[in-house]
Order: C-alpha cells, then structure tokens, then sequence
C-alpha cells in the first residue's frame, strides 16, 4: 500500500499540531453536570470548528437535553469524510467528557494546564478520551492534505456524557438520531493495553450493591448495650468471598478469566472511636461472565444474609446501584476485528488477539442494538488517575492504524 506510506508520514508531520490540539482540549474541561461541572459545550465548539477547517462533510451536533449543563443540552456530534463508495462507514467513536481530576494534591502539575515530559502529555482527559480522539482527526487530516480519499465513508462520533451513563450520550443517540448502520464497522478506541494488543469484543456483568446493616448504636465501653453493626458487616464480607468458590467458571477470552466479587466502598458510620455502630453501609462491585446470570449470582448473595442477620442480631437490607447484564459480543471474526488485526500488525508489528474485559464502554450500548463494535487502543491505562498521561507515540502510532483501516477494502 503505497497510500499508507504517504498518509503516516503526513500524519509524522503533525507531530506538534497533535500535542498542541491535545493541551487547547485539556483547558476545556468537559465534565458532566452531575459530576461538578459545565458539560461538553466549549470542547465541543473547539472540536466543531476543526471538523470544518479540515474538510469534514454533514457535519451535525444531537442535543440531548440536560438543563444542568451549560447550554441546556449535552453535544453529541457527527461528521463524515466521504470515501469512495459510502455503502458502509468505518467509525471511530470517542466521548468528549472527562471525570473530574480527584485529589489536586496528588497531581505534579494542574490537571487542566498540560505539560510534556519525556515524550507524554499530562493532563486530565489527555488518554481519556483525547488520545485517540485527535488520532483519528489527523489521521482524516491526512488524507485531505494527501488529496487521497478512503476506500469507505470514515465517520467521526464525539459524543458527551460516556463517563456518567451515556443517558445524554450514546444512549441518547441510539434513540433518537441514530447515523449507524449494521454493515457499518466501529471502532471505539477506549480501551487497551500498553502494547496495543487487546481488542475488546465482549464484557463482563455488573452488578453493584450496597448492604446496609442496622445493629444498635451504643457506648464503646457497654457492647453489651447496642449491637455492633460494622462486626455483622464484616463478617458478612468474608461470607460473599465464598461467591469466587461458587461461581468459579473460567473463560480463558477474558482478562482476568474468573467472574470478580470485591468488596470497595465503605460509609463512614461513627466519627468518634468510642460509639459502637449502630449503622453500616459498604458496597460491593462484582463483575460477571456472561456466563452466569445476575439472578443467579443475587440469589447466592441473598444465603449468608439471613444467616449473619440470624448470628448477630441485625438486619441486613442490599439495594442495587447498577444491574447491567452482559451486551451480546461482538464476534472476533467481525470485520472490524479483523481490520484492526491488520492496521495493528503492520504499525506496532503485533498480533493482537480480541478479548474480553471487566465492562463498561461505550461498545456495550452499540452491541445492544446489534452493531458489531471492538474497543482497541494502545495506552497505558491511566485513564481517572492523578497524573494521566498519554504517550505521544501511541498518539501518533494509533493515528496510522486508524488511517491504515481506511484505506482497507
Ligand atoms: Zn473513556
């Protein structure tokens, strides 16, 4: 393919350009309302002007209503550089959001003024997901400035509030003005590994719960007084361990291959060292092979609570803070497996293989109405933590497997 050698070393010219449009996204923050912040508006009119200088066609932005954000509405935008034939459309699909930076004293620097070192930007929302959002509109650059055309219709999505439900996001799309089609191949470049190896085909349940357990509040020095709620609680979390002995099937396509039932966040109950709780609220996030059914999972959940309620003299209440059953996979003989197999194997010189993982992208709503989609990134990971980085190669380097596809008939 001698097109792709002209397109990557163009794409090798906007080195800078990249880095620059990555720190000009960064001073945007685009977080979700309920999360704090504005939305996606000042990104998504930073995003929208490039779209028209660099000769993306049938540009259009679907507002879902949100009257918590900035302009009443979350952006969700849509823009086409026309291929050869358009009976299909190879998409990329990236969210604008970004989750909030966490605790400022752990950053080296402010999470929303980029800065280089050694070769990677940091930043909130540099990896998540301004990566391979600024990939692939360079990697469209490219071709403009090449005066080459694709083989397909690309298709760029940017759509809003990916890291808060996608209710006002993809969800909202899917319903309302839906530009996929199912011969359509979608790339969604929001997961990965750090040598660019993973494609996600198929995700894990999840199932979230929270347990409140009610004792009886009383001095520290008289237990015998009130009835300790966090001992119950705790006794109850090393029961629901047993859950990886009963639900132990492994499915090698996953990565871990096991079903995961970890104990996280934990209420506080007393403020005072000397008061016995007399409440106790902790959570758990399980993560489960399609494997198994959520029915089936809760109801093994539901055993050890009469017992610990029986033991200690408490009630125990579990209430559901998500319940989302596994989408259907995507198959890894799909098209677009494949040409991301390709574009990987001649970038990065690796075989990828598809995989499964924990779940929660953006491939989970597009699977549910039927669109084969395949997360693949090459990143490292960093995404919601301090100090996240993307490496610029990978930038530049995801850029040409994106351009690569294009060019795939
Ligand atoms: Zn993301």
């Amino acid at each position: 393919m001698q097109y792709f050698e002209r397109i990557s070393s163009r794409i090798d010219t906007f080195r800078d350009e990249m880095v620059d449009m990555q720190i000009q996204l960064c001073a945007l923050p685009a977080i979700s309302p309920s999360s704090g912040g504005e939305g996606e508006a000042a990104k998504a009119d930073a995003l929208l002007k490039f779209l028209n200088n660099a000769g993306f066609e049938d540009i259009t932005v679907a507002k879902a209503p949100d009257l918590d954000a900035d302009l009443g509405y979350r952006p969700n935008i849509f823009a086409y550089y026309r291929g050869k034939k358009s009976t299909k459309t190879i998409w990329i699909l990236c969210h604008m959001d970004v989750v909030p930076p966490g605790e400022l004293s752990k950053w080296r620097g402010n999470p929303f003024k980029a800065w280089i070192e050694a070769g990677k930007i940091f930043g909130r929302g540099v990896e998540d997901n301004q990566q391979d959002m600024v990939a692939s509109l360079f990697a469209i650059k490219a071709f403009r400035e090449e005066g080459l055309k694709p083989n397909y219709d690309v298709g760029i999505a940017l759509v809003a509030d990916e890291e808060t439900g996608n209710e006002k996001g993809l969800n909202y799309v899917l319903k309302h003005s839906n530009p996929f089609r199912k011969q359509d191949l979608i790339v969604v470049p929001d997961a990965g590994n750090a040598e660019g190896t993973m494609i996600e085909v198929a995700e894990k349940s999840i199932l979230w719960l929270k347990f409140k357990t009610f004792g009886e509040q009383a001095h520290g020095s008289t237990p015998e007084k009130g009835i300790n709620s966090f001992r119950a609680a705790s006794f109850l979390v090393t029961e629901l361990n047993k859950l990886y002995q009963t639900f132990n099937y492994k499915d090698p396509i996953f990565d871990p291959p096991i079903s995961t039932f970890e104990p996280t966040k934990k209420d506080p109950n007393v403020p005072n060292i000397n008061t016995i709780p007399g409440e106790d609220v902790f959570y758990m996030d399980n993560r489960i092979l399609p494997y198994y059914t959520l029915e089936d999972v809760e109801n093994q959940i539901k055993i050890p609570l009469g017992s610990i309620e029986k033991a200690f003299n408490v009630k125990v209440v579990m209430e559901h803070e998500q319940w989302s059953p596994a989408a259907p996979p995507t198959s890894p003989e799909a098209p677009v497996v494949q040409a991301l197999k390709k574009g990987i194997k001649i970038v990065y010189e690796k075989e990828a293989k598809p995989i499964g993982i924990g779940g929660g992208t953006l491939a989970s709503p597009l699977r549910w109405s039927k669109f084969d989609a395949a997360c693949w990134s090459r990143n490292e990971e960093t995404a919601h933590k301090p100090n996240e980085y993307c490496v610029i190669d990978n930038m530049m380097g995801d850029a040409k497997v994106f351009s690569h596809i294009f060019l795939q008939t």
